[in-house]
């Protein structure tokens, strides 16, 4: 398949490689200089664009996924896929869908699981929204980049499953965190706290497979000094689209409202910025009830 490819960096550039990887003719474009073995890359976004079957875009955000669809979008051939893997905010993604249809393409939000390490071994999860036409095309590669895609429905509904999934994750990777500190204060040993909660109803991902503690619980982030893995910088940025997605909702949501204010505290005001959204552990045990 004749593949376009925009914004490769540490997510995109290794899943291009994944899908050239696997014989599809790939075109990338990055505004940033890039090199990806097997992949050609192109002088612009519309060079990469023109005469692909599906476009996929891999961005910081909705306003620069906005900026590079609206010059993108008229280059396209009618019947192809336009599939934006960034995170970003449901409105830009219900909008960049509407542009797209109207210019008779299919388009599909499909925001990704799994972080750098999953781009990398073709693990992904996709959540997914948009025409099933454009599903069942982009389904092979879905296999190819991930091991699992989900269709969440309409446009904008992948970004809306990946907001909510990863409000849970801010607001348990917290709560964990702040349980471990407490224990530790109590005189809690954290191998016995975890055997406890692992196999107890305050589990989670958080506690089960990601466990904030150093030396505890299966290899995590915090056995390497808190290095990213997912860093806090990124959880910040999906919380607080959670939020403008609340707001616009008009739901009520107020323990992702207490994640997003502490992790902005973290990264903006304290040592949190580059280092693991994990590492909200040690920034616990330094303090008191203030
Ligand atoms: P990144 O900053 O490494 O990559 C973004 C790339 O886009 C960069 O290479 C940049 O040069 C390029 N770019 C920016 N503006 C451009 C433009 N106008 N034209 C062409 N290229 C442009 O970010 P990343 O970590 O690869 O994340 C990409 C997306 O995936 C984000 O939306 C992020 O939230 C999401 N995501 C990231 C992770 C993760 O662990 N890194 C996990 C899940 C989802």
């Amino acid at each position: 398949m004749k593949i376009g490819f925009i914004g490769l960096g540490n997510m995109g550039a290794p899943m291009a490689a994944n899908l050239a990887k696997a014989g599809h003719d790939v075109t990338g474009y990055d505004m940033a200089a890039v090199q990806i073995d097997g992949v050609t890359m192109a002088a612009s976004a519309t060079e990469a664009a023109r005469g692909a079957a599906v476009v996929i875009t891999m961005l910081p955000n909705g306003s620069i996924l906005r900026k590079v669809t609206s010059e993108v979008i008229p280059a396209m051939t009618p019947g192809a896929v336009l599939l934006d893997c960034s995170t970003v905010d449901v409105a830009s993604a219900r909008d960049v869908a509407a542009e797209a249809q109207a210019a008779g393409l299919s388009a599909l939000d499909a925001p990704v699981s799994g972080g750098v390490g999953g781009a990398t071994a073709g693990t992904l999860t996709f959540m997914v929204g948009g025409d099933e036409t454009g599903f069942n095309i982009a389904r092979e590669l879905f296999d190819i980049m991930g091991q699992k895609a989900v269709h969440c429905g309409p446009s904008g509904n992948g970004q809306a499953a990946k907001i909510c999934n990863n409000m849970i994750l801010g607001v348990t990777m917290i709560a964990t965190c702040e349980a471990f500190a407490l224990a530790d204060k109590l005189g809690l040993d954290r191998q016995a706290m975890f055997d406890v909660v692992s196999t107890s109803s305050g589990y989670s991902w958080s506690m089960n497979a990601y466990c904030p503690a150093p030396g505890v619980g299966p290899k995590s982030p915090a056995d390497n000094e808190y290095k990213p893995g997912f860093a806090a910088d990124l959880m910040l940025k999906d919380l607080r689209l959670s939020q403008q997605a609340a707001e616009t909702a008009d739901a009520d949501t107020p323990m992702g409202r207490a994640a997003c204010d502490l992790y902005a505290q973290f990264v903006e005001a304290e040592d949190g910025k580059g280092r693991d959204f994990s590492a909200m552990l040690p920034r616990f045990e330094k303090r008191g009830r203030g």
